[in-house]
C-alpha cells in the first residue's frame, strides 16, 4: 500500500469512527451508546445512603450512573419514604466508565438501575427487603430461614409513580414480572390515580421476554435527555408518545439495529 492509500484508509477510518459511539470520539460524553452496547463518562456515584434509600452493597463499585439517573433515584426514594419506614435498597447501576458488567447484559451506560421491591411482613408491617427474593402471584416471597414477606403494593406503586412523574428524567422501562405489574395497576386504578398515569405505567412496566422475568426486583431504565442524545446517548425504541418530539434524534441510528422489546433487560 502506498502512502496515499494509507492516508485515504486512515481518513476513512476516522470518518467511520465519528459515527460510532466511543469514549475516544471528541464531543461524545456521558452516557454513550445504548444500555447493552455502550460506555459511560462523567458519571456520578450514588451515595451509600440518603433519605429513603441505601445501597444494597455499600462497598460495591457498581453505583455509577448519569447525574440524571442518580438524581431521579434519590428524589424518587425521598418522595416515597415516610418517617420510620425502611429505605429503598438499590442494586447495581453501572461500573465507573460503564461497559460490560458481569451478570448483566445491559447496565453499560449509567441509565439502568436495579431496585429491590418494598416489602411488609405478611401482616402488613413495613420491613427492609431481604435481598433478591422471588415474589409469587400471591404477592408473597420466601426469604432465608423460611420467613415470608409480602410485596408492598402501595409503596411499590408510590415508587413507580414517583419515577413516572420525575422532573429529572424520563423512564423508558421499568422491567417487572407480569403478575406484579398486574397488582400495581389494579392498585393504581382502585386508588383513583389519573388514567393517563396508569396508562403510562401500563406501557412502561414490562416483563422482558429474553431475560429473567424480574420477579425479585424492578429494573429501571431512563431515556437519554435531548442534550445527552446530542452527545452520543442512544435511547432506542420505543419512544413513548408522551415524550417530546426532540427525543427522536436517534431515529436513524436505531433503524439499523432495532432490538426487540425489552431486549437485554437484565
Ligand atoms: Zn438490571
Amino acid at each position: 500500500m502506498n502512502k496515499a492509500t494509507w492516508l485515504l484508509a486512515l481518513g476513512l477510518l476516522a470518518c467511520g469512527c465519528a459515527s460510532i459511539p466511543s469514549p475516544l470520539t471528541p464531543g461524545f460524553r456521558g452516557s454513550i451508546g445504548s444500555p447493552a452496547f455502550g460506555v459511560l463518562t462523567l458519571s456520578e456515584q450514588l451515595p451509600e445512603r440518603g433519605t429513603g434509600f441505601r445501597r444494597l452493597r455499600p462497598w460495591s463499585k457498581r453505583y455509577h450512573g448519569t447525574p440524571a439517573l442518580v438524581r431521579t433515584l434519590t428524589e424518587a426514594a425521598a418522595r416515597v419514604w415516610q418517617e420510620g419506614e425502611p429505605p429503598l435498597l438499590v442494586g447495581d447501576i453501572s461500573a465507573q466508565g460503564g461497559g460490560p458488567l458481569p451478570g448483566h447484559h445491559s447496565h453499560r451506560t449509567g441509565r439502568d438501575a436495579d431496585l429491590l421491591f418494598y416489602y411488609t411482613t405478611p401482616s402488613g408491617v413495613p420491613v427492609e427487603a431481604p435481598g433478591f427474593v422471588r415474589v409469587g402471584p400471591d404477592g408473597l416471597a420466601e426469604a432465608e430461614g423460611g420467613v415470608f414477606v409480602r410485596f408492598d403494593t402501595a409503596r411499590n406503586w408510590r415508587l413507580v409513580r414517583a419515577l413516572l412523574t420525575s422532573e429529572v428524567a424520563r423512564p423508558q422501562w421499568i422491567f417487572v414480572v407480569a403478575h406484579l405489574k398486574g397488582l400495581l395497576l389494579e392498585y393504581a386504578f382502585a386508588s383513583g390515580e389519573p388514567a393517563s398515569l396508569v396508562w403510562q405505567a401500563e406501557n412502561i412496566l414490562h416483563q422482558p421476554s429474553d431475560s429473567s422475568p424480574h420477579d425479585d426486583h424492578f429494573h429501571l431504565r431512563i431515556a437519554c435527555s435531548e442534550e445527552e442524545s446530542l452527545a452520543g446517548c442512544v435511547t432506542g425504541p420505543p419512544w413513548w408518545p408522551w415524550w417530546p418530539e426532540e427525543l427522536r434524534l436517534n431515529d436513524e441510528v436505531d433503524a439499523e439495529k432495532e432490538e426487540p422489546l425489552g431486549s437485554y433487560a437484565k
